[in-house]
């Protein structure tokens, strides 16, 4: 493994494959498996990073795309790397802007060599290979960066994601070439769409470069949830296990405990800051409008059993005095409660694999179920 790198699985799951580790980067462990909360434009918004660090936060991602736009990765770089820039000691991820690129620019084209895009921002004609991509992401600074892939939309013909699979694949030996940095851990992502073929020969595509890590990409893009399930459920087993792996833009509490019963460590969602800033407190698997009357004399605090800043010191009631007020302090108490509950939900998975009860303790977050009622 690269320098500085290791992925010690410390305990599985005897009736699933979830799996306990200790990922160690250059700034520190993860302790796997982890929710990471996502800090777009090096911030996670609304919240410090003292803050960030009392969620149980560990490893950190931010988009490369979002940063290459604004303010640049020079800007990044010139400001000592984005731990420093963004005042964050710990493991970080960077994207790779692939993402971002197939679902938020326009005018975009798509040739062998890369991307071409017209910035949101100021209309500018951008450029993105992945050579172009991996430049950027050593001059971030990130722990652990990702190769730029393509992802395909949903729905997508099989032939459409046969093409945009088998470029991931060339994308992703460009990638290896032009990757300059012995501190930073490239990790492959398998595309796939939701053709299980197409996923199991792109994991062992990917398999034989012995990279730090490998990701599962292009899921949660608009499939309906049990595909999400059937996806992983075939592709993690065959990537190595003695490597992280990483399910990205997934953070629901069923889709997590589903995945990590089939292998994965990692994964990353904005839910829990996006939901925040629309005055959704997520709680023991539930999702609560905190502008819903019912709260506004309710001086319980979110969740009792929540060892948060937020539990611990304010009621549902002050919260939806702030939101009806549209304080941002609301933003904050309620991001800071999100991101600790899914932090939380995951430790606990841990904590029942080392156990040796995730089967039984979270048997029924591990059947297809409906999707969350708002209450
Ligand atoms: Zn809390």
């Amino acid at each position: 493994m690269t320098a500085n790198f290791s992925f010690e699985c410390i305990a599985s799951c005897n009736q699933t494959k979830a799996r306990a580790g200790v990922f160690q980067t250059p700034h520190g462990i993860v302790e796997t498996p982890r929710f990471m909360p996502v800090g777009t434009l090096a911030n996670v918004k609304t919240i410090t990073p003292a803050q960030l660090k009392d969620t149980g936060a560990q490893m950190v991602l931010s988009n490369t795309y979002h940063l290459h736009l604004q303010p640049g990765e020079d800007i990044v770089a010139g400001g000592g790397g984005l731990h420093k820039f963004m005042g964050w000691n710990g493991p970080m991820l960077t994207d790779s802007g692939g993402f971002q690129v197939f679902s938020l620019s326009e005018m975009r084209k798509i040739t062998e060599e890369g991307v071409t895009f017209r910035s949101p921002r100021d209309g500018r004609i951008i450029n993105l290979t992945p050579e172009r991509s991996i430049a950027i992401q050593n001059t971030l600074g990130a722990d652990v960066i990702m190769a730029f892939d393509e992802c395909p939309p949903y729905p997508a013909t099989r032939e459409e994601v046969e093409a945009a699979t088998s470029r991931t694949y060339r994308w992703l030996e460009r990638c290896i070439s032009a990757h300059q940095r012995q501190d930073q851990a490239l990790f492959g992502i398998v595309q796939g769409g939701v053709y299980l073929d197409l996923r199991a020969k792109a994991a062992l595509d990917l398999k034989q470069f012995d990279l730090p890590g490998y990701a599962i990409g292009g899921v949660s893009v608009g499939e309906p949830p049990e595909l999400i399930a059937q996806i992983v459920e075939t592709t993690a087993p065959l990537l190595p296990s003695d490597k992280p792996r990483y399910l990205m833009g997934v953070g629901t509490y069923r889709e997590m405990a589903m995945a990590i019963a089939s292998g994965i460590d990692l994964f990353d969602c904005v839910i829990p800051t996006r939901w925040a800033r629309h005055g959704t407190a997520m709680v023991q698997g539930e999702r609560w409008n905190l502008k819903n009357a019912k709260f506004r004399e309710d001086f319980a605090p979110l969740d009792e059993t929540c060892p948060c800043y937020t539990c611990q010191n304010f009621s549902r009631a002050y919260i939806s005095h702030l939101l009806r007020s549209q304080e941002i302090l609301a933003y904050t108490l309620l991001s800071i409660h999100n991101i600790t509950e899914l932090i939380r939900f995951t430790q606990k998975i841990r904590n029942a694999i080392l156990q040796g009860t995730f089967a039984t303790d979270f048997a029924h977050w591990l059947k297809p179920g409906e999707v969350q009622e708002e209450k």
